[in-house]
C-alpha cells in the first residue's frame, strides 16, 4: 500500500447541500489521523490550473450548516482529455498530494475512475448530488435537502392551486432519474409524478387523463422530472391546453432553488459519516471506490458500478403514489 501522507479534496459538477459538511468531515478526519490536507478549488479545473491551498482544522470551521461548497465547483473540458489529465497529475505530484477525495455526481466520479486507472492513483469518491442517481448507495449527499425544498415549494403551490382550482405541472430536477419527482410527489400529496423511468414506451400523461385524475379534486398537482425524456412541464401543459381547453393549467419550474439552502440534519449526518469513511477507506488501502450507504451501513462501491446508468425505482413508490391519489 502506498504511504499516504497528504490528501487533496475537491468538489466537482453540480453543487449539492451537504458538500461543505463532507469537506469538513474529510479534512478533520484526515488531520485526526495525522495527514496533511490540501483543498483544490473549482473541481478538476483547479487541479489543472493549480488552485490548491493548505487546509487546517479551522479552514472548515462554521461551514457544516452552509449550502453550496466553499471549495467552489466547476465543469472542466480539459480534464476530459488525456493532455488535461496529464497536467492534473503533474500538479498533484508537485504539490505532494498522495491521494484524492472527489465529491460529485456521476460525471465527476467517471472522471475520477478514468484518472485513477490512467495514473494508478488512489482516489475515493463521495456521492455529492441532489439527484440520488448513483448506483450502490441508497442516498446521495444533498438529496434529502432538495427533497425537502421541493416538498415545501409544492405545499405553497397547493394553496394557490386549490384556491383557483387549477392544474399545476411542477418541474423538478433529476435529469434521467425520477426519484426526486416521485418522492417529492408522495411527500407533498401531489396527484402524480411523470418520471423518465416510466416515460419510455408509455404515455404517462395520457394515462393520467384517461383515468380521470381530476375527478374528485378541486386542484391537481403533477410533478415532472426535467429533461428530454419526459419533455418537461411546459410540454405537458401545452398538451393539456390543446386537448383539454377546459382545464386551467399553470407551470412552475422550481429550478436552482432546489440546489441551495442549509442542509437537513440527515444530509449533514450522511456527509459527516461518508467524509470520515473516505479517509478510513484510503488508510485501509481502498482505491477507486465510492463511499455508499446501504441499509444504514457504510459500503465501498467500485466506481465502475456506481456510475452505471439506470438506478432502479422501487415499484412500491409508484404504486403508493397511485393509491394515495385516488
Ligand atoms: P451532477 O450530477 O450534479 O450534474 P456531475 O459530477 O455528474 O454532477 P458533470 O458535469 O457530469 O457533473 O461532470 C463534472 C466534471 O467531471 C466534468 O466537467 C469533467 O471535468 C469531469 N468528467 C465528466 N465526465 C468525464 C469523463 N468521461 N472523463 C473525464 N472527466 C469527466
Amino acid at each position: 500500500m502506498a504511504n499516504i501522507k497528504c490528501i487533496g479534496i475537491l468538489t466537482s459538477g453540480g453543487d449539492a447541500p451537504g458538500m461543505n459538511a463532507a469537506i469538513r468531515a474529510v479534512t478533520r478526519t484526515a488531520i485526526y489521523n495525522g495527514l496533511e490536507v490540501k483543498g483544490i478549488m473549482r473541481g478538476y479545473k483547479g487541479l489543472i490550473f493549480d488552485e490548491i491551498e493548505p487546509f487546517k482544522t479551522n479552514s472548515v470551521s462554521n461551514i457544516i450548516q452552509q449550502g453550496g461548497t466553499i471549495l467552489k465547483t466547476a465543469r472542466s473540458k480539459e480534464f476530459q482529455t488525456p493532455e488535461g489529465r496529464q497536467i492534473a497529475y503533474e500538479a498533484l505530484q508537485r504539490e505532494g498530494i498522495d491521494a484524492l477525495v472527489v465529491i460529485g455526481g456521476d460525471g465527476s466520479l467517471t472522471g475520477a475512475r478514468i484518472f485513477a486507472q490512467e495514473f494508478n492513483y488512489p482516489i475515493v469518491g463521495l456521492p455529492g448530488t441532489i439527484d440520488n442517481d448513483l448506483q450502490g448507495t441508497d442516498l446521495t449527499i444533498g438529496y434529502d435537502t432538495a427533497l425537502n425544498t421541493i416538498m415545501q415549494a409544492v405545499d405553497k403551490i397547493r394553496d394557490t392551486a386549490s384556491s383557483h382550482e387549477r392544474l399545476f405541472f411542477i418541474e423538478v430536477m433529476g435529469r434521467e432519474c425520477g426519484i426526486l419527482a416521485l418522492n417529492g410527489a408522495i411527500a407533498s400529496g401531489a396527484e402524480a409524478a411523470i418520471i423518465p423511468e416510466m416515460s419510455i414506451g408509455q404515455d404517462q400523461l395520457g394515462d393520467l387523463i384517461s383515468n380521470g385524475f381530476r375527478k374528485s379534486k378541486n386542484s391537481s398537482l403533477v410533478l415532472v422530472t426535467e429533461g428530454d425524456i419526459t419533455g418537461g412541464a411546459m410540454a405537458m401543459a401545452e398538451r393539456v391546453k390543446t386537448e383539454f381547453p377546459q382545464y386551467d393549467v399553470r407551470v412552475t419550474i422550481l429550478g436552482h432553488v432546489q440546489r441551495g439552502g442549509s442542509p437537513t440534519a440527515n444530509d449533514r449526518i450522511l456527509a459527516s459519516r461518508m467524509g470520515a469513511a473516505a479517509i478510513d477507506a484510503l488508510l485501509d488501502g481502498q482505491r477507486n471506490v465510492m463511499i455508499g450507504i446501504q441499509n444504514d451501513v457504510i459500503v465501498y462501491v467500485p466506481f465502475s458500478k456506481a456510475v452505471k446508468k439506470n438506478k432502479p425505482i422501487q415499484p412500491d413508490l409508484v404504486e403508493t403514489l397511485k393509491v394515495l391519489s385516488i
